[in-house]
């Protein structure tokens, strides 16, 4: 289980870092269970103990309020510093346009006010500490999704996706999109990926079966797992009890549990490092246990000493990073233009003597890093840290 009392993830740093980890759940197109998986995602891991958060920032089609139970268009009070307090339900705290509109009619906005209501419900809203806040992103990969990838500092985004080919490939193009703009991609999901059979529960594929699977494997994300079609999970949305909580035994709702884990970095794995782990290097509890063996892009030990990171990887390499070159090589989106790729760091403004501070797992794909120079949103996949010139390599 993760662990709540840990400081946020690969959370953004500076005023939005009590935030934790900011997660879009995005899809090609509406109508594939995307709001239906982020409230279930985000009650599942309340439930883990995690402090959660969820923006329902599909404008054009609030659904959320309604799924988690919460009235619609019940404007929401306001904290004496001005602040909106957002309505909670189920251990979530949820802003929602839906919650802003006083009528029924959609929202109809052009992408920058999108953006401005966005920035507004993330910065004007008193979360207080979060451990991770979900944002469920308008259906589509144009222009708006874009903007939004780039307006807020993601620790990362999960594509959601049925398993038809139509569905599959418009997911494809979202995936690319978050690539274009260096979006971490956590991962795809597949719904309504079966049928459950309400009298005896097994569960049988209607459609094409894998297909989320082989488009994770075809661009190299983490596929995060299968979620049956399954009618109470209609009937839960309907009633404003998610079926994490409403049916938790069902194959739905553990098919939710198991991605949950996933996302919060609590999965089972074959071999390579444990985790989740938090590594605090200036005390050093924390350090993740080595393993003996692993698949072929994950860590197999970390250790750190003031020449850097070594890194021993599975095929016997051992790669040490320079503690300041850790620090330069960030891709989050404050050091790296989203778009170009280009450098934004300015590598006068990191100090010589910078050090890593703390370590910590992100899923089982990445770590992320935060340096004594306060930079703490970076999150390394193993692909880019094997990408990052070692002070010295040795085969052992
Ligand atoms: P989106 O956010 O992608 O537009 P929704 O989450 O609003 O989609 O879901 C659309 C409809 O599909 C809702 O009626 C929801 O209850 C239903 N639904 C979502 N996931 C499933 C599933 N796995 N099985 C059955 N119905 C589902």
């Amino acid at each position: 289980m993760a662990n709540p009392t840990s400081t946020p993830a690969g959370g953004p740093s500076g005023p939005l870092s009590h935030l934790g980890r900011l997660i879009a759940i995005s899809s090609g197109k509406g109508g594939v269970g995307k709001s239906t998986v982020t409230a279930n995602l985000a009650v599942m891991l309340a439930r883990q103990g995690l402090r959660v958060g969820l923006v329902d920032a599909d404008l054009y089609g609030p659904s959320i309020p309604g799924m988690l139970g919460l009235p619609a268009n019940q404007p929401p009070a306001m904290s004496p510093e001005k602040k909106v307090i957002p309505a909670e339900a189920h251990g979530v705290k949820v802003i929602s346009m839906g919650m802003l509109t006083v009528d029924d009619k959609p929202a109809i906005m052009r992408g920058p006010m999108v953006t401005k209501y966005l920035q507004m419900f993330i910065t004007q809203v008193d979360w207080g500490e979060l451990d991770v806040l979900f944002l469920d992103l308008p259906p589509g990969t144009g222009d708006i999704q874009l903007t939004l990838a780039q307006a807020f500092p993601l620790s990362g985004a999960v594509v959601v996706s049925t398993p038809q080919d139509v569905s599959l490939k418009i997911a494809r193009r979202g995936l690319r999109m978050l690539e274009q703009v260096k979006v971490p991609i956590l991962g795809i999901i597949e719904n309504m990926s079966g049928f459950t059979c309400p009298s005896c529960g097994e569960v049988t594929h209607i459609f094409h079966q894998g297909g989320g699977r082989e488009i994770a494997e075809s661009i190299g994300v983490p596929f995060l797992g299968s979620i049956p079609l399954d009618p109470a999970i209609v009937d839960s949305g309907d009633s404003g009890q998610p079926l994490a909580e409403a049916a938790p035994d069902s194959p739905a709702a553990q098919a939710y549990a198991a991605i949950a884990d996933a996302l919060s970095g609590d999965m089972d794995r074959a071999g390579g490092l444990q985790v989740p782990f938090a590594w605090d290097l200036t005390t050093g509890e924390g350090k993740p246990a080595p393993a003996s063996e692993g698949a072929a892009d994950r860590p197999l030990a970390l250790d750190y000493d003031p020449s850097g990171l070594t890194i021993r990887w599975p095929d016997a390499q051992v790669q040490t990073i320079d503690p300041r070159d850790l620090r330069l090589s960030c891709r989050c989106a404050a050091c790296r233009d989203e778009i170009s790729g280009k450098n934004l760091l300015n590598p006068e403004t990191v100090p010589m003597d910078v050090v890593p501070t703390r370590i910590w797992s992100v899923g089982n794909y990445a770590i992320g890093v935060a340096f004594s120079d306060g930079h703490n949103s970076g999150i390394y996949t193993f692909p880019a840290l094997r990408d990052i010139e070692s002070v010295e390599a040795e085969d052992v």
